[in-house]
């Protein structure tokens, strides 16, 4: 093949990791990301299982791990702030050997700053892609033309080159939103995570230390809102009319919103296709396959997914559309298995009644002195760990 040139699409987490290995392999990597800068937004996510061996294999794991949250505890809170109970983190998300917990910002930014070789663009996007036999015509919104061996699309759960490449895919709804953003700590959490539930509301507010600067997501269960993705405004008002005059802190952090730079808002919704390629263009990351935040499993599906497709794009000696398929062939039950437990986890995210709040409630407290309480919590996971290593790498 003469043309070594690749254009990723989106610097979220895929996209750099993509971008990370394909270079490694010669490819000439151009990532193009719409947003000017790196958006460091987001909470706490984890990598674990398969995902924490690609961030190992890639080198990148002490680094993660210098920057792992370190939580300590858990705590409930009622609608005045009294704590219902405390729990160790470690003992809650039950965390296994090297898995880690990072701020979504922070893993962004080790994969791009570990890709200095690659070329990004920010503030750009594809206008629109010609998949031709031997290659792909690309026009910029810059108005920039260029020509690429084949194209990635890693531009997250409502990617745009999958619009254009597969036309509108549903999403399927998982019945919530969740909006996150940057507030000052003005609780002093130390490691800390605070959450309150209401029915059909969830509020979880974290910091790295009483100096840091805290985070905070606002979740509400809603049917499939319409709203306009570009404005920032009318998404800070519908989370505005979810939480206002609500329980525990709501009013505090919708002021704490006004402010942010870096609110993040979208539907709890999967991504499910047929097909994560046409042509000479591939899907990668939430775009292929968005499991939704309430799996956990998103970023470490979106590593093992660069991981393999590099690999298969090695092994296949310039036949880009095999490499495509055996990419597919290999990542597709991993990810079913994931999306299955995305879904089961999605119904307990937020509590729909007075009743299953009082009922977990009750739990937190007195799982705090059961004796086996760790047996109690493997089991809970049990799930979790068996879709996260459920590809063999
Ligand atoms: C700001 C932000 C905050 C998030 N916070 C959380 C969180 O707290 N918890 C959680 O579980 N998951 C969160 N996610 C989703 C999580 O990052 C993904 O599930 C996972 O890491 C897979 O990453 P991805 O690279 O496939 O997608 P993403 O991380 O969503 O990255 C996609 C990237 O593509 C860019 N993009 C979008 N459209 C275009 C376009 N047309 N052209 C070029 N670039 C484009 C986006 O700006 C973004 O940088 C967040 C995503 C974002 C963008």
């Amino acid at each position: 093949m003469t043309n070594s040139k690749v254009l990723i699409s989106g610097a979220g987490v895929a996209g750099p990791a993509l971008a990370f290995w394909l270079r490694r392999a010669g490819w000439d990597v151009t990532v193009v990301e719409r947003a000017p800068a790196l958006r460091e937004g987001g909470y706490k996510v984890d990598v674990r299982g398969a995902g924490t061996t690609v961030l190992k294999r890639m080198g990148l794991h002490e680094a993660a791990r210098e920057r792992d949250t370190g939580m300590r505890q858990v705590t409930y809170v009622r609608r005045d702030g009294r704590k219902i109970a405390s729990l160790p983190a470690d003992l809650l998300m039950g965390r296994r050997g090297d898995d880690l917990e990072i701020m979504r910002g922070d893993l962004s930014r080790i994969f791009h700053d570990a890709t200095a070789d690659v070329e990004y663009r920010f503030g750009d996007a594809i206008a629109a892609l010609d998949d031709g036999a031997d290659g792909v015509g690309v026009t910029f919104e810059s108005g920039r033309a260029e020509r690429f061996a084949f194209v990635v699309a890693a531009d997250g759960l409502n990617s745009s080159t999958r619009r254009a490449v597969f036309g509108e895919v549903p999403l399927r709804h998982l019945g919530a939103y969740i909006s996150i953003f940057s507030v000052p700590n003005e609780l002093g959490l130390d490691h800390e995570e605070v959450m309150y539930t209401e029915p059909g509301r969830l509020i979880f507010a974290y910091a790295m230390g009483p100096e840091k600067s805290g985070k905070v997501g606002l979740t509400f269960a809603s049917e499939p809102l319409s709203y306009d993705r570009r404005d920032v405004t009318a998404q800070k008002d519908l989370v505005r009319a979810a939480f206002a005059g609500r329980g525990w802190r709501s009013d505090d952090f919708l002021s704490a919103m006004d402010a942010a730079d870096d609110f993040y808002f979208d539907s709890l919704s999967q991504v499910e296709l047929p097909s994560w390629s046409s042509g000479r263009v591939v899907l990668l990351g939430d775009a292929a396959h968005c499991p939704s935040p309430s799996s956990g499993q998103g970023t470490s599906l979106a590593l093992v997914g660069a991981y393999v497709l590099a690999d298969e794009l090695a092994k296949a000696d310039g036949d880009v559309t095999a490499a495509f398929a055996a990419y597919e062939r290999v990542m597709r039950p991993y990810v079913e298995q994931n999306m299955t437990f995305g879904r089961k986890m999605a119904k307990d995210m937020v509590p729909a009644s007075r009743l299953s709040i009082a009922f977990r409630n009750y739990g937190m407290r007195t799982l705090r002195f059961h004796p086996r309480k760790e047996q109690v919590i493997d089991r809970v996971l049990a799930p979790m760990y068996a879709a996260a290593n459920a590809i063999a790498i």
